[in-house]
């Protein structure tokens, strides 16, 4: 049976510790607002180009496909899959200083867009072209943003 990905809540997951996302947390323009409100209620929202019909990530004015400016907000249509991972063994910020080492992942959903996240599988290496599962990692004051685990992951 394919996964409805349209009507799904995904889980979500408190980051570890109770840190504030002020160092981490990406500056919030007004065209992605609509991504991260949604990430608080649980659902993924992309911006679906209404000129190519194509799903772009959740930044930008316009389409990174075709320029186009007309966009609606729609659920992620397709499970992502690993395009890229690294492994960080040192901690840029004190936030991450209990999680090293900790992997980000990036994810390409469909033929849309790649988005970036901490993987929660600490003890599985990722592996390229592995579907994955989109999850929201909500922080101490209440930042949420995306991160993934293995598919059948039980959160
Ligand atoms: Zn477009």
């Amino acid at each position: 049976m394919k996964t409805d990905h349209t009507t799904q809540t995904l889980s979500t997951v408190d980051f570890p510790g109770k840190f504030s996302s002020q160092t981490v947390a990406p500056y919030i323009a007004p065209d992605c607002e609509v991504h991260y409100e949604a990430l608080k209620s649980g659902k993924l929202l992309l911006p679906h180009c209404a000129q190519c019909h194509r799903t772009g990530p959740p930044s930008g004015g316009c389409c990174p496909w075709c320029g186009g400016d007309e966009r609606s907000w729609q659920p992620a249509q397709s499970a992502p899959v690993i395009h890229s991972w690294v492994r960080y063994h040192r901690a840029y910020l004190p936030e991450f200083n209990n999680l090293v080492p900790y992997e980000v992942i990036a994810a390409r959903f469909g033929d849309g867009p790649v988005l970036f996240g901490r993987w929660l599988a600490n003890d599985v290496t990722p592996v390229i072209g592995t579907e994955i599962r989109p999850v929201i990692e909500r922080w101490a004051d209440g930042f949420c943003g995306v991160a993934f685990s293995e598919k059948d992951a039980n959160l």
